[in-house]
């Protein structure tokens, strides 16, 4: 890190545990201090090259997998942030699975299921582009959603999405106690900045095809998200799993923010490559000398 560096701590990002978290004081813009575009990318390449290393020691070790979870509006950026912060990473060192509107065989299990498939395993970096908690915000905003999960016998009323946050809190709490580190971003594009990123969509002709006419009639629900995100992340926050909300209008900041973040928690687990135990060291100097000798 250089002097010019802009100082980013993780903690300034994270939402309270104690269910303060208020959606309409988040704002969708940087810092006022935040570097400008190229400033922030060039802090981004070195940030992303420390992930890399910290990514072969994670691998390395095998004791820790993490988890990142990625929620947002449309356009928020969730696909090229992903791509910024994990571009110079070994491809096989990470895992990136998008979820969408869920499979008639996924709906033939519980909610938690088709997400639990693809946990990363130690030594990965797993990345959700959408997850599990979209069970509790466009079912929620559409709870008509529900009917094709066939629940019977349950009332969908706030004790129903009251169990659903709790289902996902101590699912998490089981990822953590069994080794995966759970990191969960909430990227924050304010409705205004989502209505310019449409419109570029629908001006730009190589952008055309991200546009969907549902995008459209989901900003029609902003209100019901915004409701909905507020009350999932209060319920969802903890220490072992905590949210960051992540302002998401200026990208390049947005995916300097991500990739700091992430870095600072892999610093946290301190992984570290496997050492040779006193005999195996011993063994080295013979070893190489057969080699040399071949
Ligand atoms: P993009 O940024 O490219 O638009 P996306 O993640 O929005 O990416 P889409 O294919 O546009 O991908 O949309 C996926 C849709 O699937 C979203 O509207 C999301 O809310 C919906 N979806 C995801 N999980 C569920 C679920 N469990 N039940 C119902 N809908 C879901
Ligand atoms: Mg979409």
């Amino acid at each position: 890190m250089s002097a010019s560096d802009l100082k980013i701590l993780a903690k300034d990002f994270r939402a309270p545990t104690d269910g303060s978290f208020r959606i309409a004081k988040a704002s969708g813009q940087a810092p006022r201090n935040a570097p400008n575009k190229k400033a922030c990318e060039k802090q981004l390449n070195k940030v992303a090259k420390k992930l890399d290393e910290q990514q072969r020691r994670v691998y390395a070790e095998n004791t820790h997998a993490v988890l990142c979870v990625f929620q947002a509006m449309d356009a928020a950026g969730k696909d090229s942030t992903i791509r910024a912060v994990l571009k110079k990473l070994n491809p096989a060192g990470f895992q990136v699975f998008s979820f969408k509107t869920p499979s008639p065989e996924e709906l033939d299990h519980d909610f938690l299921w088709r997400t639990t498939c693809r946990l990363p395993e130690r030594g990965r970096i797993g990345v959700f582009n959408r997850s599990y908690y979209e069970e509790v915000l466009v079912v929620r905003v559409h709870p008509e959603y529900l009917d094709s999960q066939r629940l019977t016998g349950v009332a969908k009323n706030r004790k129903f999405w009251q169990q659903r946050y709790e289902s996902i809190v101590t699912h998490e709490q089981h990822l953590t106690r069994n080794g995966t580190l759970v990191l969960k971003f909430f990227l924050n594009v304010s409705k205004e900045e989502q209505r310019q990123r449409f419109l570029s969509r629908l001006e730009t002709p190589e952008k055309n095809w991200k546009f969907s006419a549902a995008d459209l009639a989901e900003r029609e629900h902003w209100k019901d998200y915004m409701r909905a995100y507020e009350q999932c992340i209060n319920a969802t926050s903890t220490d072992a799993a905590p949210w960051h909300i992540i302002p998401a209008d200026n990208k390049p900041f947005m995916r300097l923010a991500v990739a700091e973040i992430l870095h600072q928690a892999l610093a946290r687990l301190k992984p570290e490559y496997p050492s040779l135990n006193a005999q195996q060291q011993a063994e080295l100097p013979a070893i190489m000398q057969r080699l040399s000798n071949e």
